[in-house]
């Protein structure tokens, strides 16, 4: 069901933080910047061969990302799946007693269909699936 890794999603305090080592340090290019209200976050996309650096900071103090700093501080937040059928894969990941975050998907980035399933179920790694339309 796993076609590439879409994205690595990194937590940051600040987007500028992440942004002086992925673009000014190594000199990856942004695709671009948004907010994903949903999700409470500030999103910026860099570019890395056919995937994704995803540079996430928080827009309130509720947000998933704003707990995972304040718990672990910056970091690998989550690994994005593409996948070709996203409700096929949750149904899938279901069938085999995976722990959903999302049970059905939601718009991520970049208007992308996403669903996270829980660390628990996938040896500790928040684990991102991602349909683009
Ligand atoms: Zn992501």
């Amino acid at each position: 069901m796993a076609i590439k890794v879409d994205h690595i999603g990194i937590a940051t305090r600040e987007l500028a933080e992440g942004l002086a080592v992925w673009r000014d340090t190594l000199g990856l290019k942004v695709a671009g910047t948004e907010e994903v209200e949903e999700q409470g976050v500030r999103v910026a996309m860099l570019e890395l061969g056919d995937t994704h650096i995803e540079l996430l900071e928080s827009l309130r103090p509720s947000s998933a990302v704003a707990k995972f700093v304040e718990k672990r501080g910056p970091g690998i937040h989550h690994i994005a799946i593409e996948v070709e059928d996203i409700q096929a894969a949750l149904a899938e990941l279901r069938n085999r007693g995976a722990r959903l975050v999302d049970e059905t998907p939601r718009i991520g980035a970049g208007g992308c269909l996403v669903a996270f399933v829980h660390p628990s179920s996938t040896n500790g790694v928040l684990l991102e699936l991602v349909q683009h339309r």
